[in-house]
């Protein structure tokens, strides 16, 4: 079973008559037991910084707001080997209840491969609450820890065991939804979902992300392969992109793109590093950016389009719980904070970089 935090006690805010929605979120105990080396950025304390930006957000909508809270249940064999090879899941079952390193940066604690069983599953419930629930549920929030979005077919990458996000999108398509949208807004480039969908037209996987930064990969002339062309989006962005760099990126490339794309499910790859704060990467984000993102996103999906936000990196305690309260008030539809950004011109080589992007999709999307 999943865990309550503080705060939300409310199971469902239409039961409550208010005008307020119900945001489902799936959050684990289990998520602790991947249990950091000491110094390493990907620690517990950053859920629970999470966890007190979304009781934040309840606290500031007033009563009438809840979060519905299924269980988490570990993801399947079979729901993994939609996205993983049989050889990787195998090798991480060895390594349950080992600590060790998989590569530099990757650590397994000895409760690490029972709680990427459960992360997975996390992002499964997702979308099974999203396709399932009432339409007052068609939002949520999943808080996976270890993070998914490097992880590839066949091996573990970048802090990451399982892609939770990739599974989610599996799953998606296995519960009959056509056109699944995965929109990772995580600092670094999602390589191992790209791969994961780089053929597959059914999944529209758009990135942006600082470049060159890790992994190395997320060129904007990497569109996809075969069928599956056009359907991978990179936006590598120079180093110090501002609140205004990304509105610009959304309002010339993404938004158009994701509404003609019209997805019947969508996903974010949720990282808060892209933020001023973070500590891995140069991006200049606003906590509040990431409120205005979740908003623009809500405003070109369709009505019946579920949107599932899957928790990925970011490594500054404050900026994952103002980002996270950010991203909570606008699944409920709380009205903006005035955006300080305005009209800040770009700098020559952000522009540069977008009309590189625009140039280099348009063969297959209306991005002028
Ligand atoms: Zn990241």
């Amino acid at each position: 079973m999943s865990t309550d935090t503080s705060g939300d006690s409310a199971a469902s805010a239409s039961s409550a008559g208010s005008p307020g929605r119900s945001v489902v979120v799936l959050d684990d105990e289990l998520f602790l037991a991947h249990v950091a080396p000491p110094e390493h950025p990907e620690c517990g304390e950053r859920l629970l910084a999470v966890r007190e930006g979304l009781a934040r957000a309840l606290h500031s909508l007033g009563e009438g707001y809840g979060y519905a809270r299924p269980p988490v249940p570990d993801a399947t064999a079979e729901q993994l080997a939609r996205v993983h090879d049989p050889a990787h899941i195998e090798q991480l079952g060895h390594l349950a209840g080992r600590a060790s390193f998989l590569e530099s940066d990757t650590y397994l604690s000895a409760g690490s491969v029972p709680a990427a069983h459960r992360a997975a599953g996390a992002a499964v419930a997702l979308v099974d609450a999203l396709i399932d629930g009432a339409a007052s549920h068609s939002r949520g929030f999943a808080l996976p820890r270890p993070p998914g979005h490097h992880a590839l077919a066949d091996r573990a990458m970048g802090f990451c065991l399982l892609n939770n996000v990739a599974v989610a999108a599996a799953h998606a398509r296995a519960r009959g939804r056509q056109r699944v949208l995965v929109l990772d807004w995580d600092v670094h480039h999602g390589n191992g979902t790209e791969a994961i969908f780089y053929d597959d037209p059914s999944v529209l996987f758009v990135s942006l992300h600082q470049y060159p930064c890790y992994p190395g990969t997320g060129a904007d002339r990497d569109v996809g392969n075969g069928n599956g062309r056009g359907k991978t989006v990179n936006l590598p962005l120079p180093p110090g992109g501002s609140d205004a760099l990304y509105e610009a990126a959304f309002s010339r490339i993404v938004l158009p793109i994701i509404e003609q794309f019209s997805p019947d499910f969508a996903l974010v790859s949720c990282g808060f590093d892209a933020h001023a704060r973070d500590p891995l990467a140069s991006m200049e984000l606003s906590s509040t950016a990431y409120g205005q993102m979740t908003r623009s996103l809500l405003g070109v999906l369709r009505q019946d389009c579920p949107l599932g936000v899957v928790l990925e990196g970011g490594y500054d305690l404050q900026a994952l719980a103002e980002s996270s309260e950010a991203v909570a008030k606008a699944l409920f539809d709380a009205p903006p904070q005035t955006s300080t950004t305005g009209s800040v011109p770009l700098s020559a080589p952000a522009d540069a970089a977008l009309r590189q992007v625009q140039r280099v999709q348009a063969p297959y999307w209306k991005v002028d």
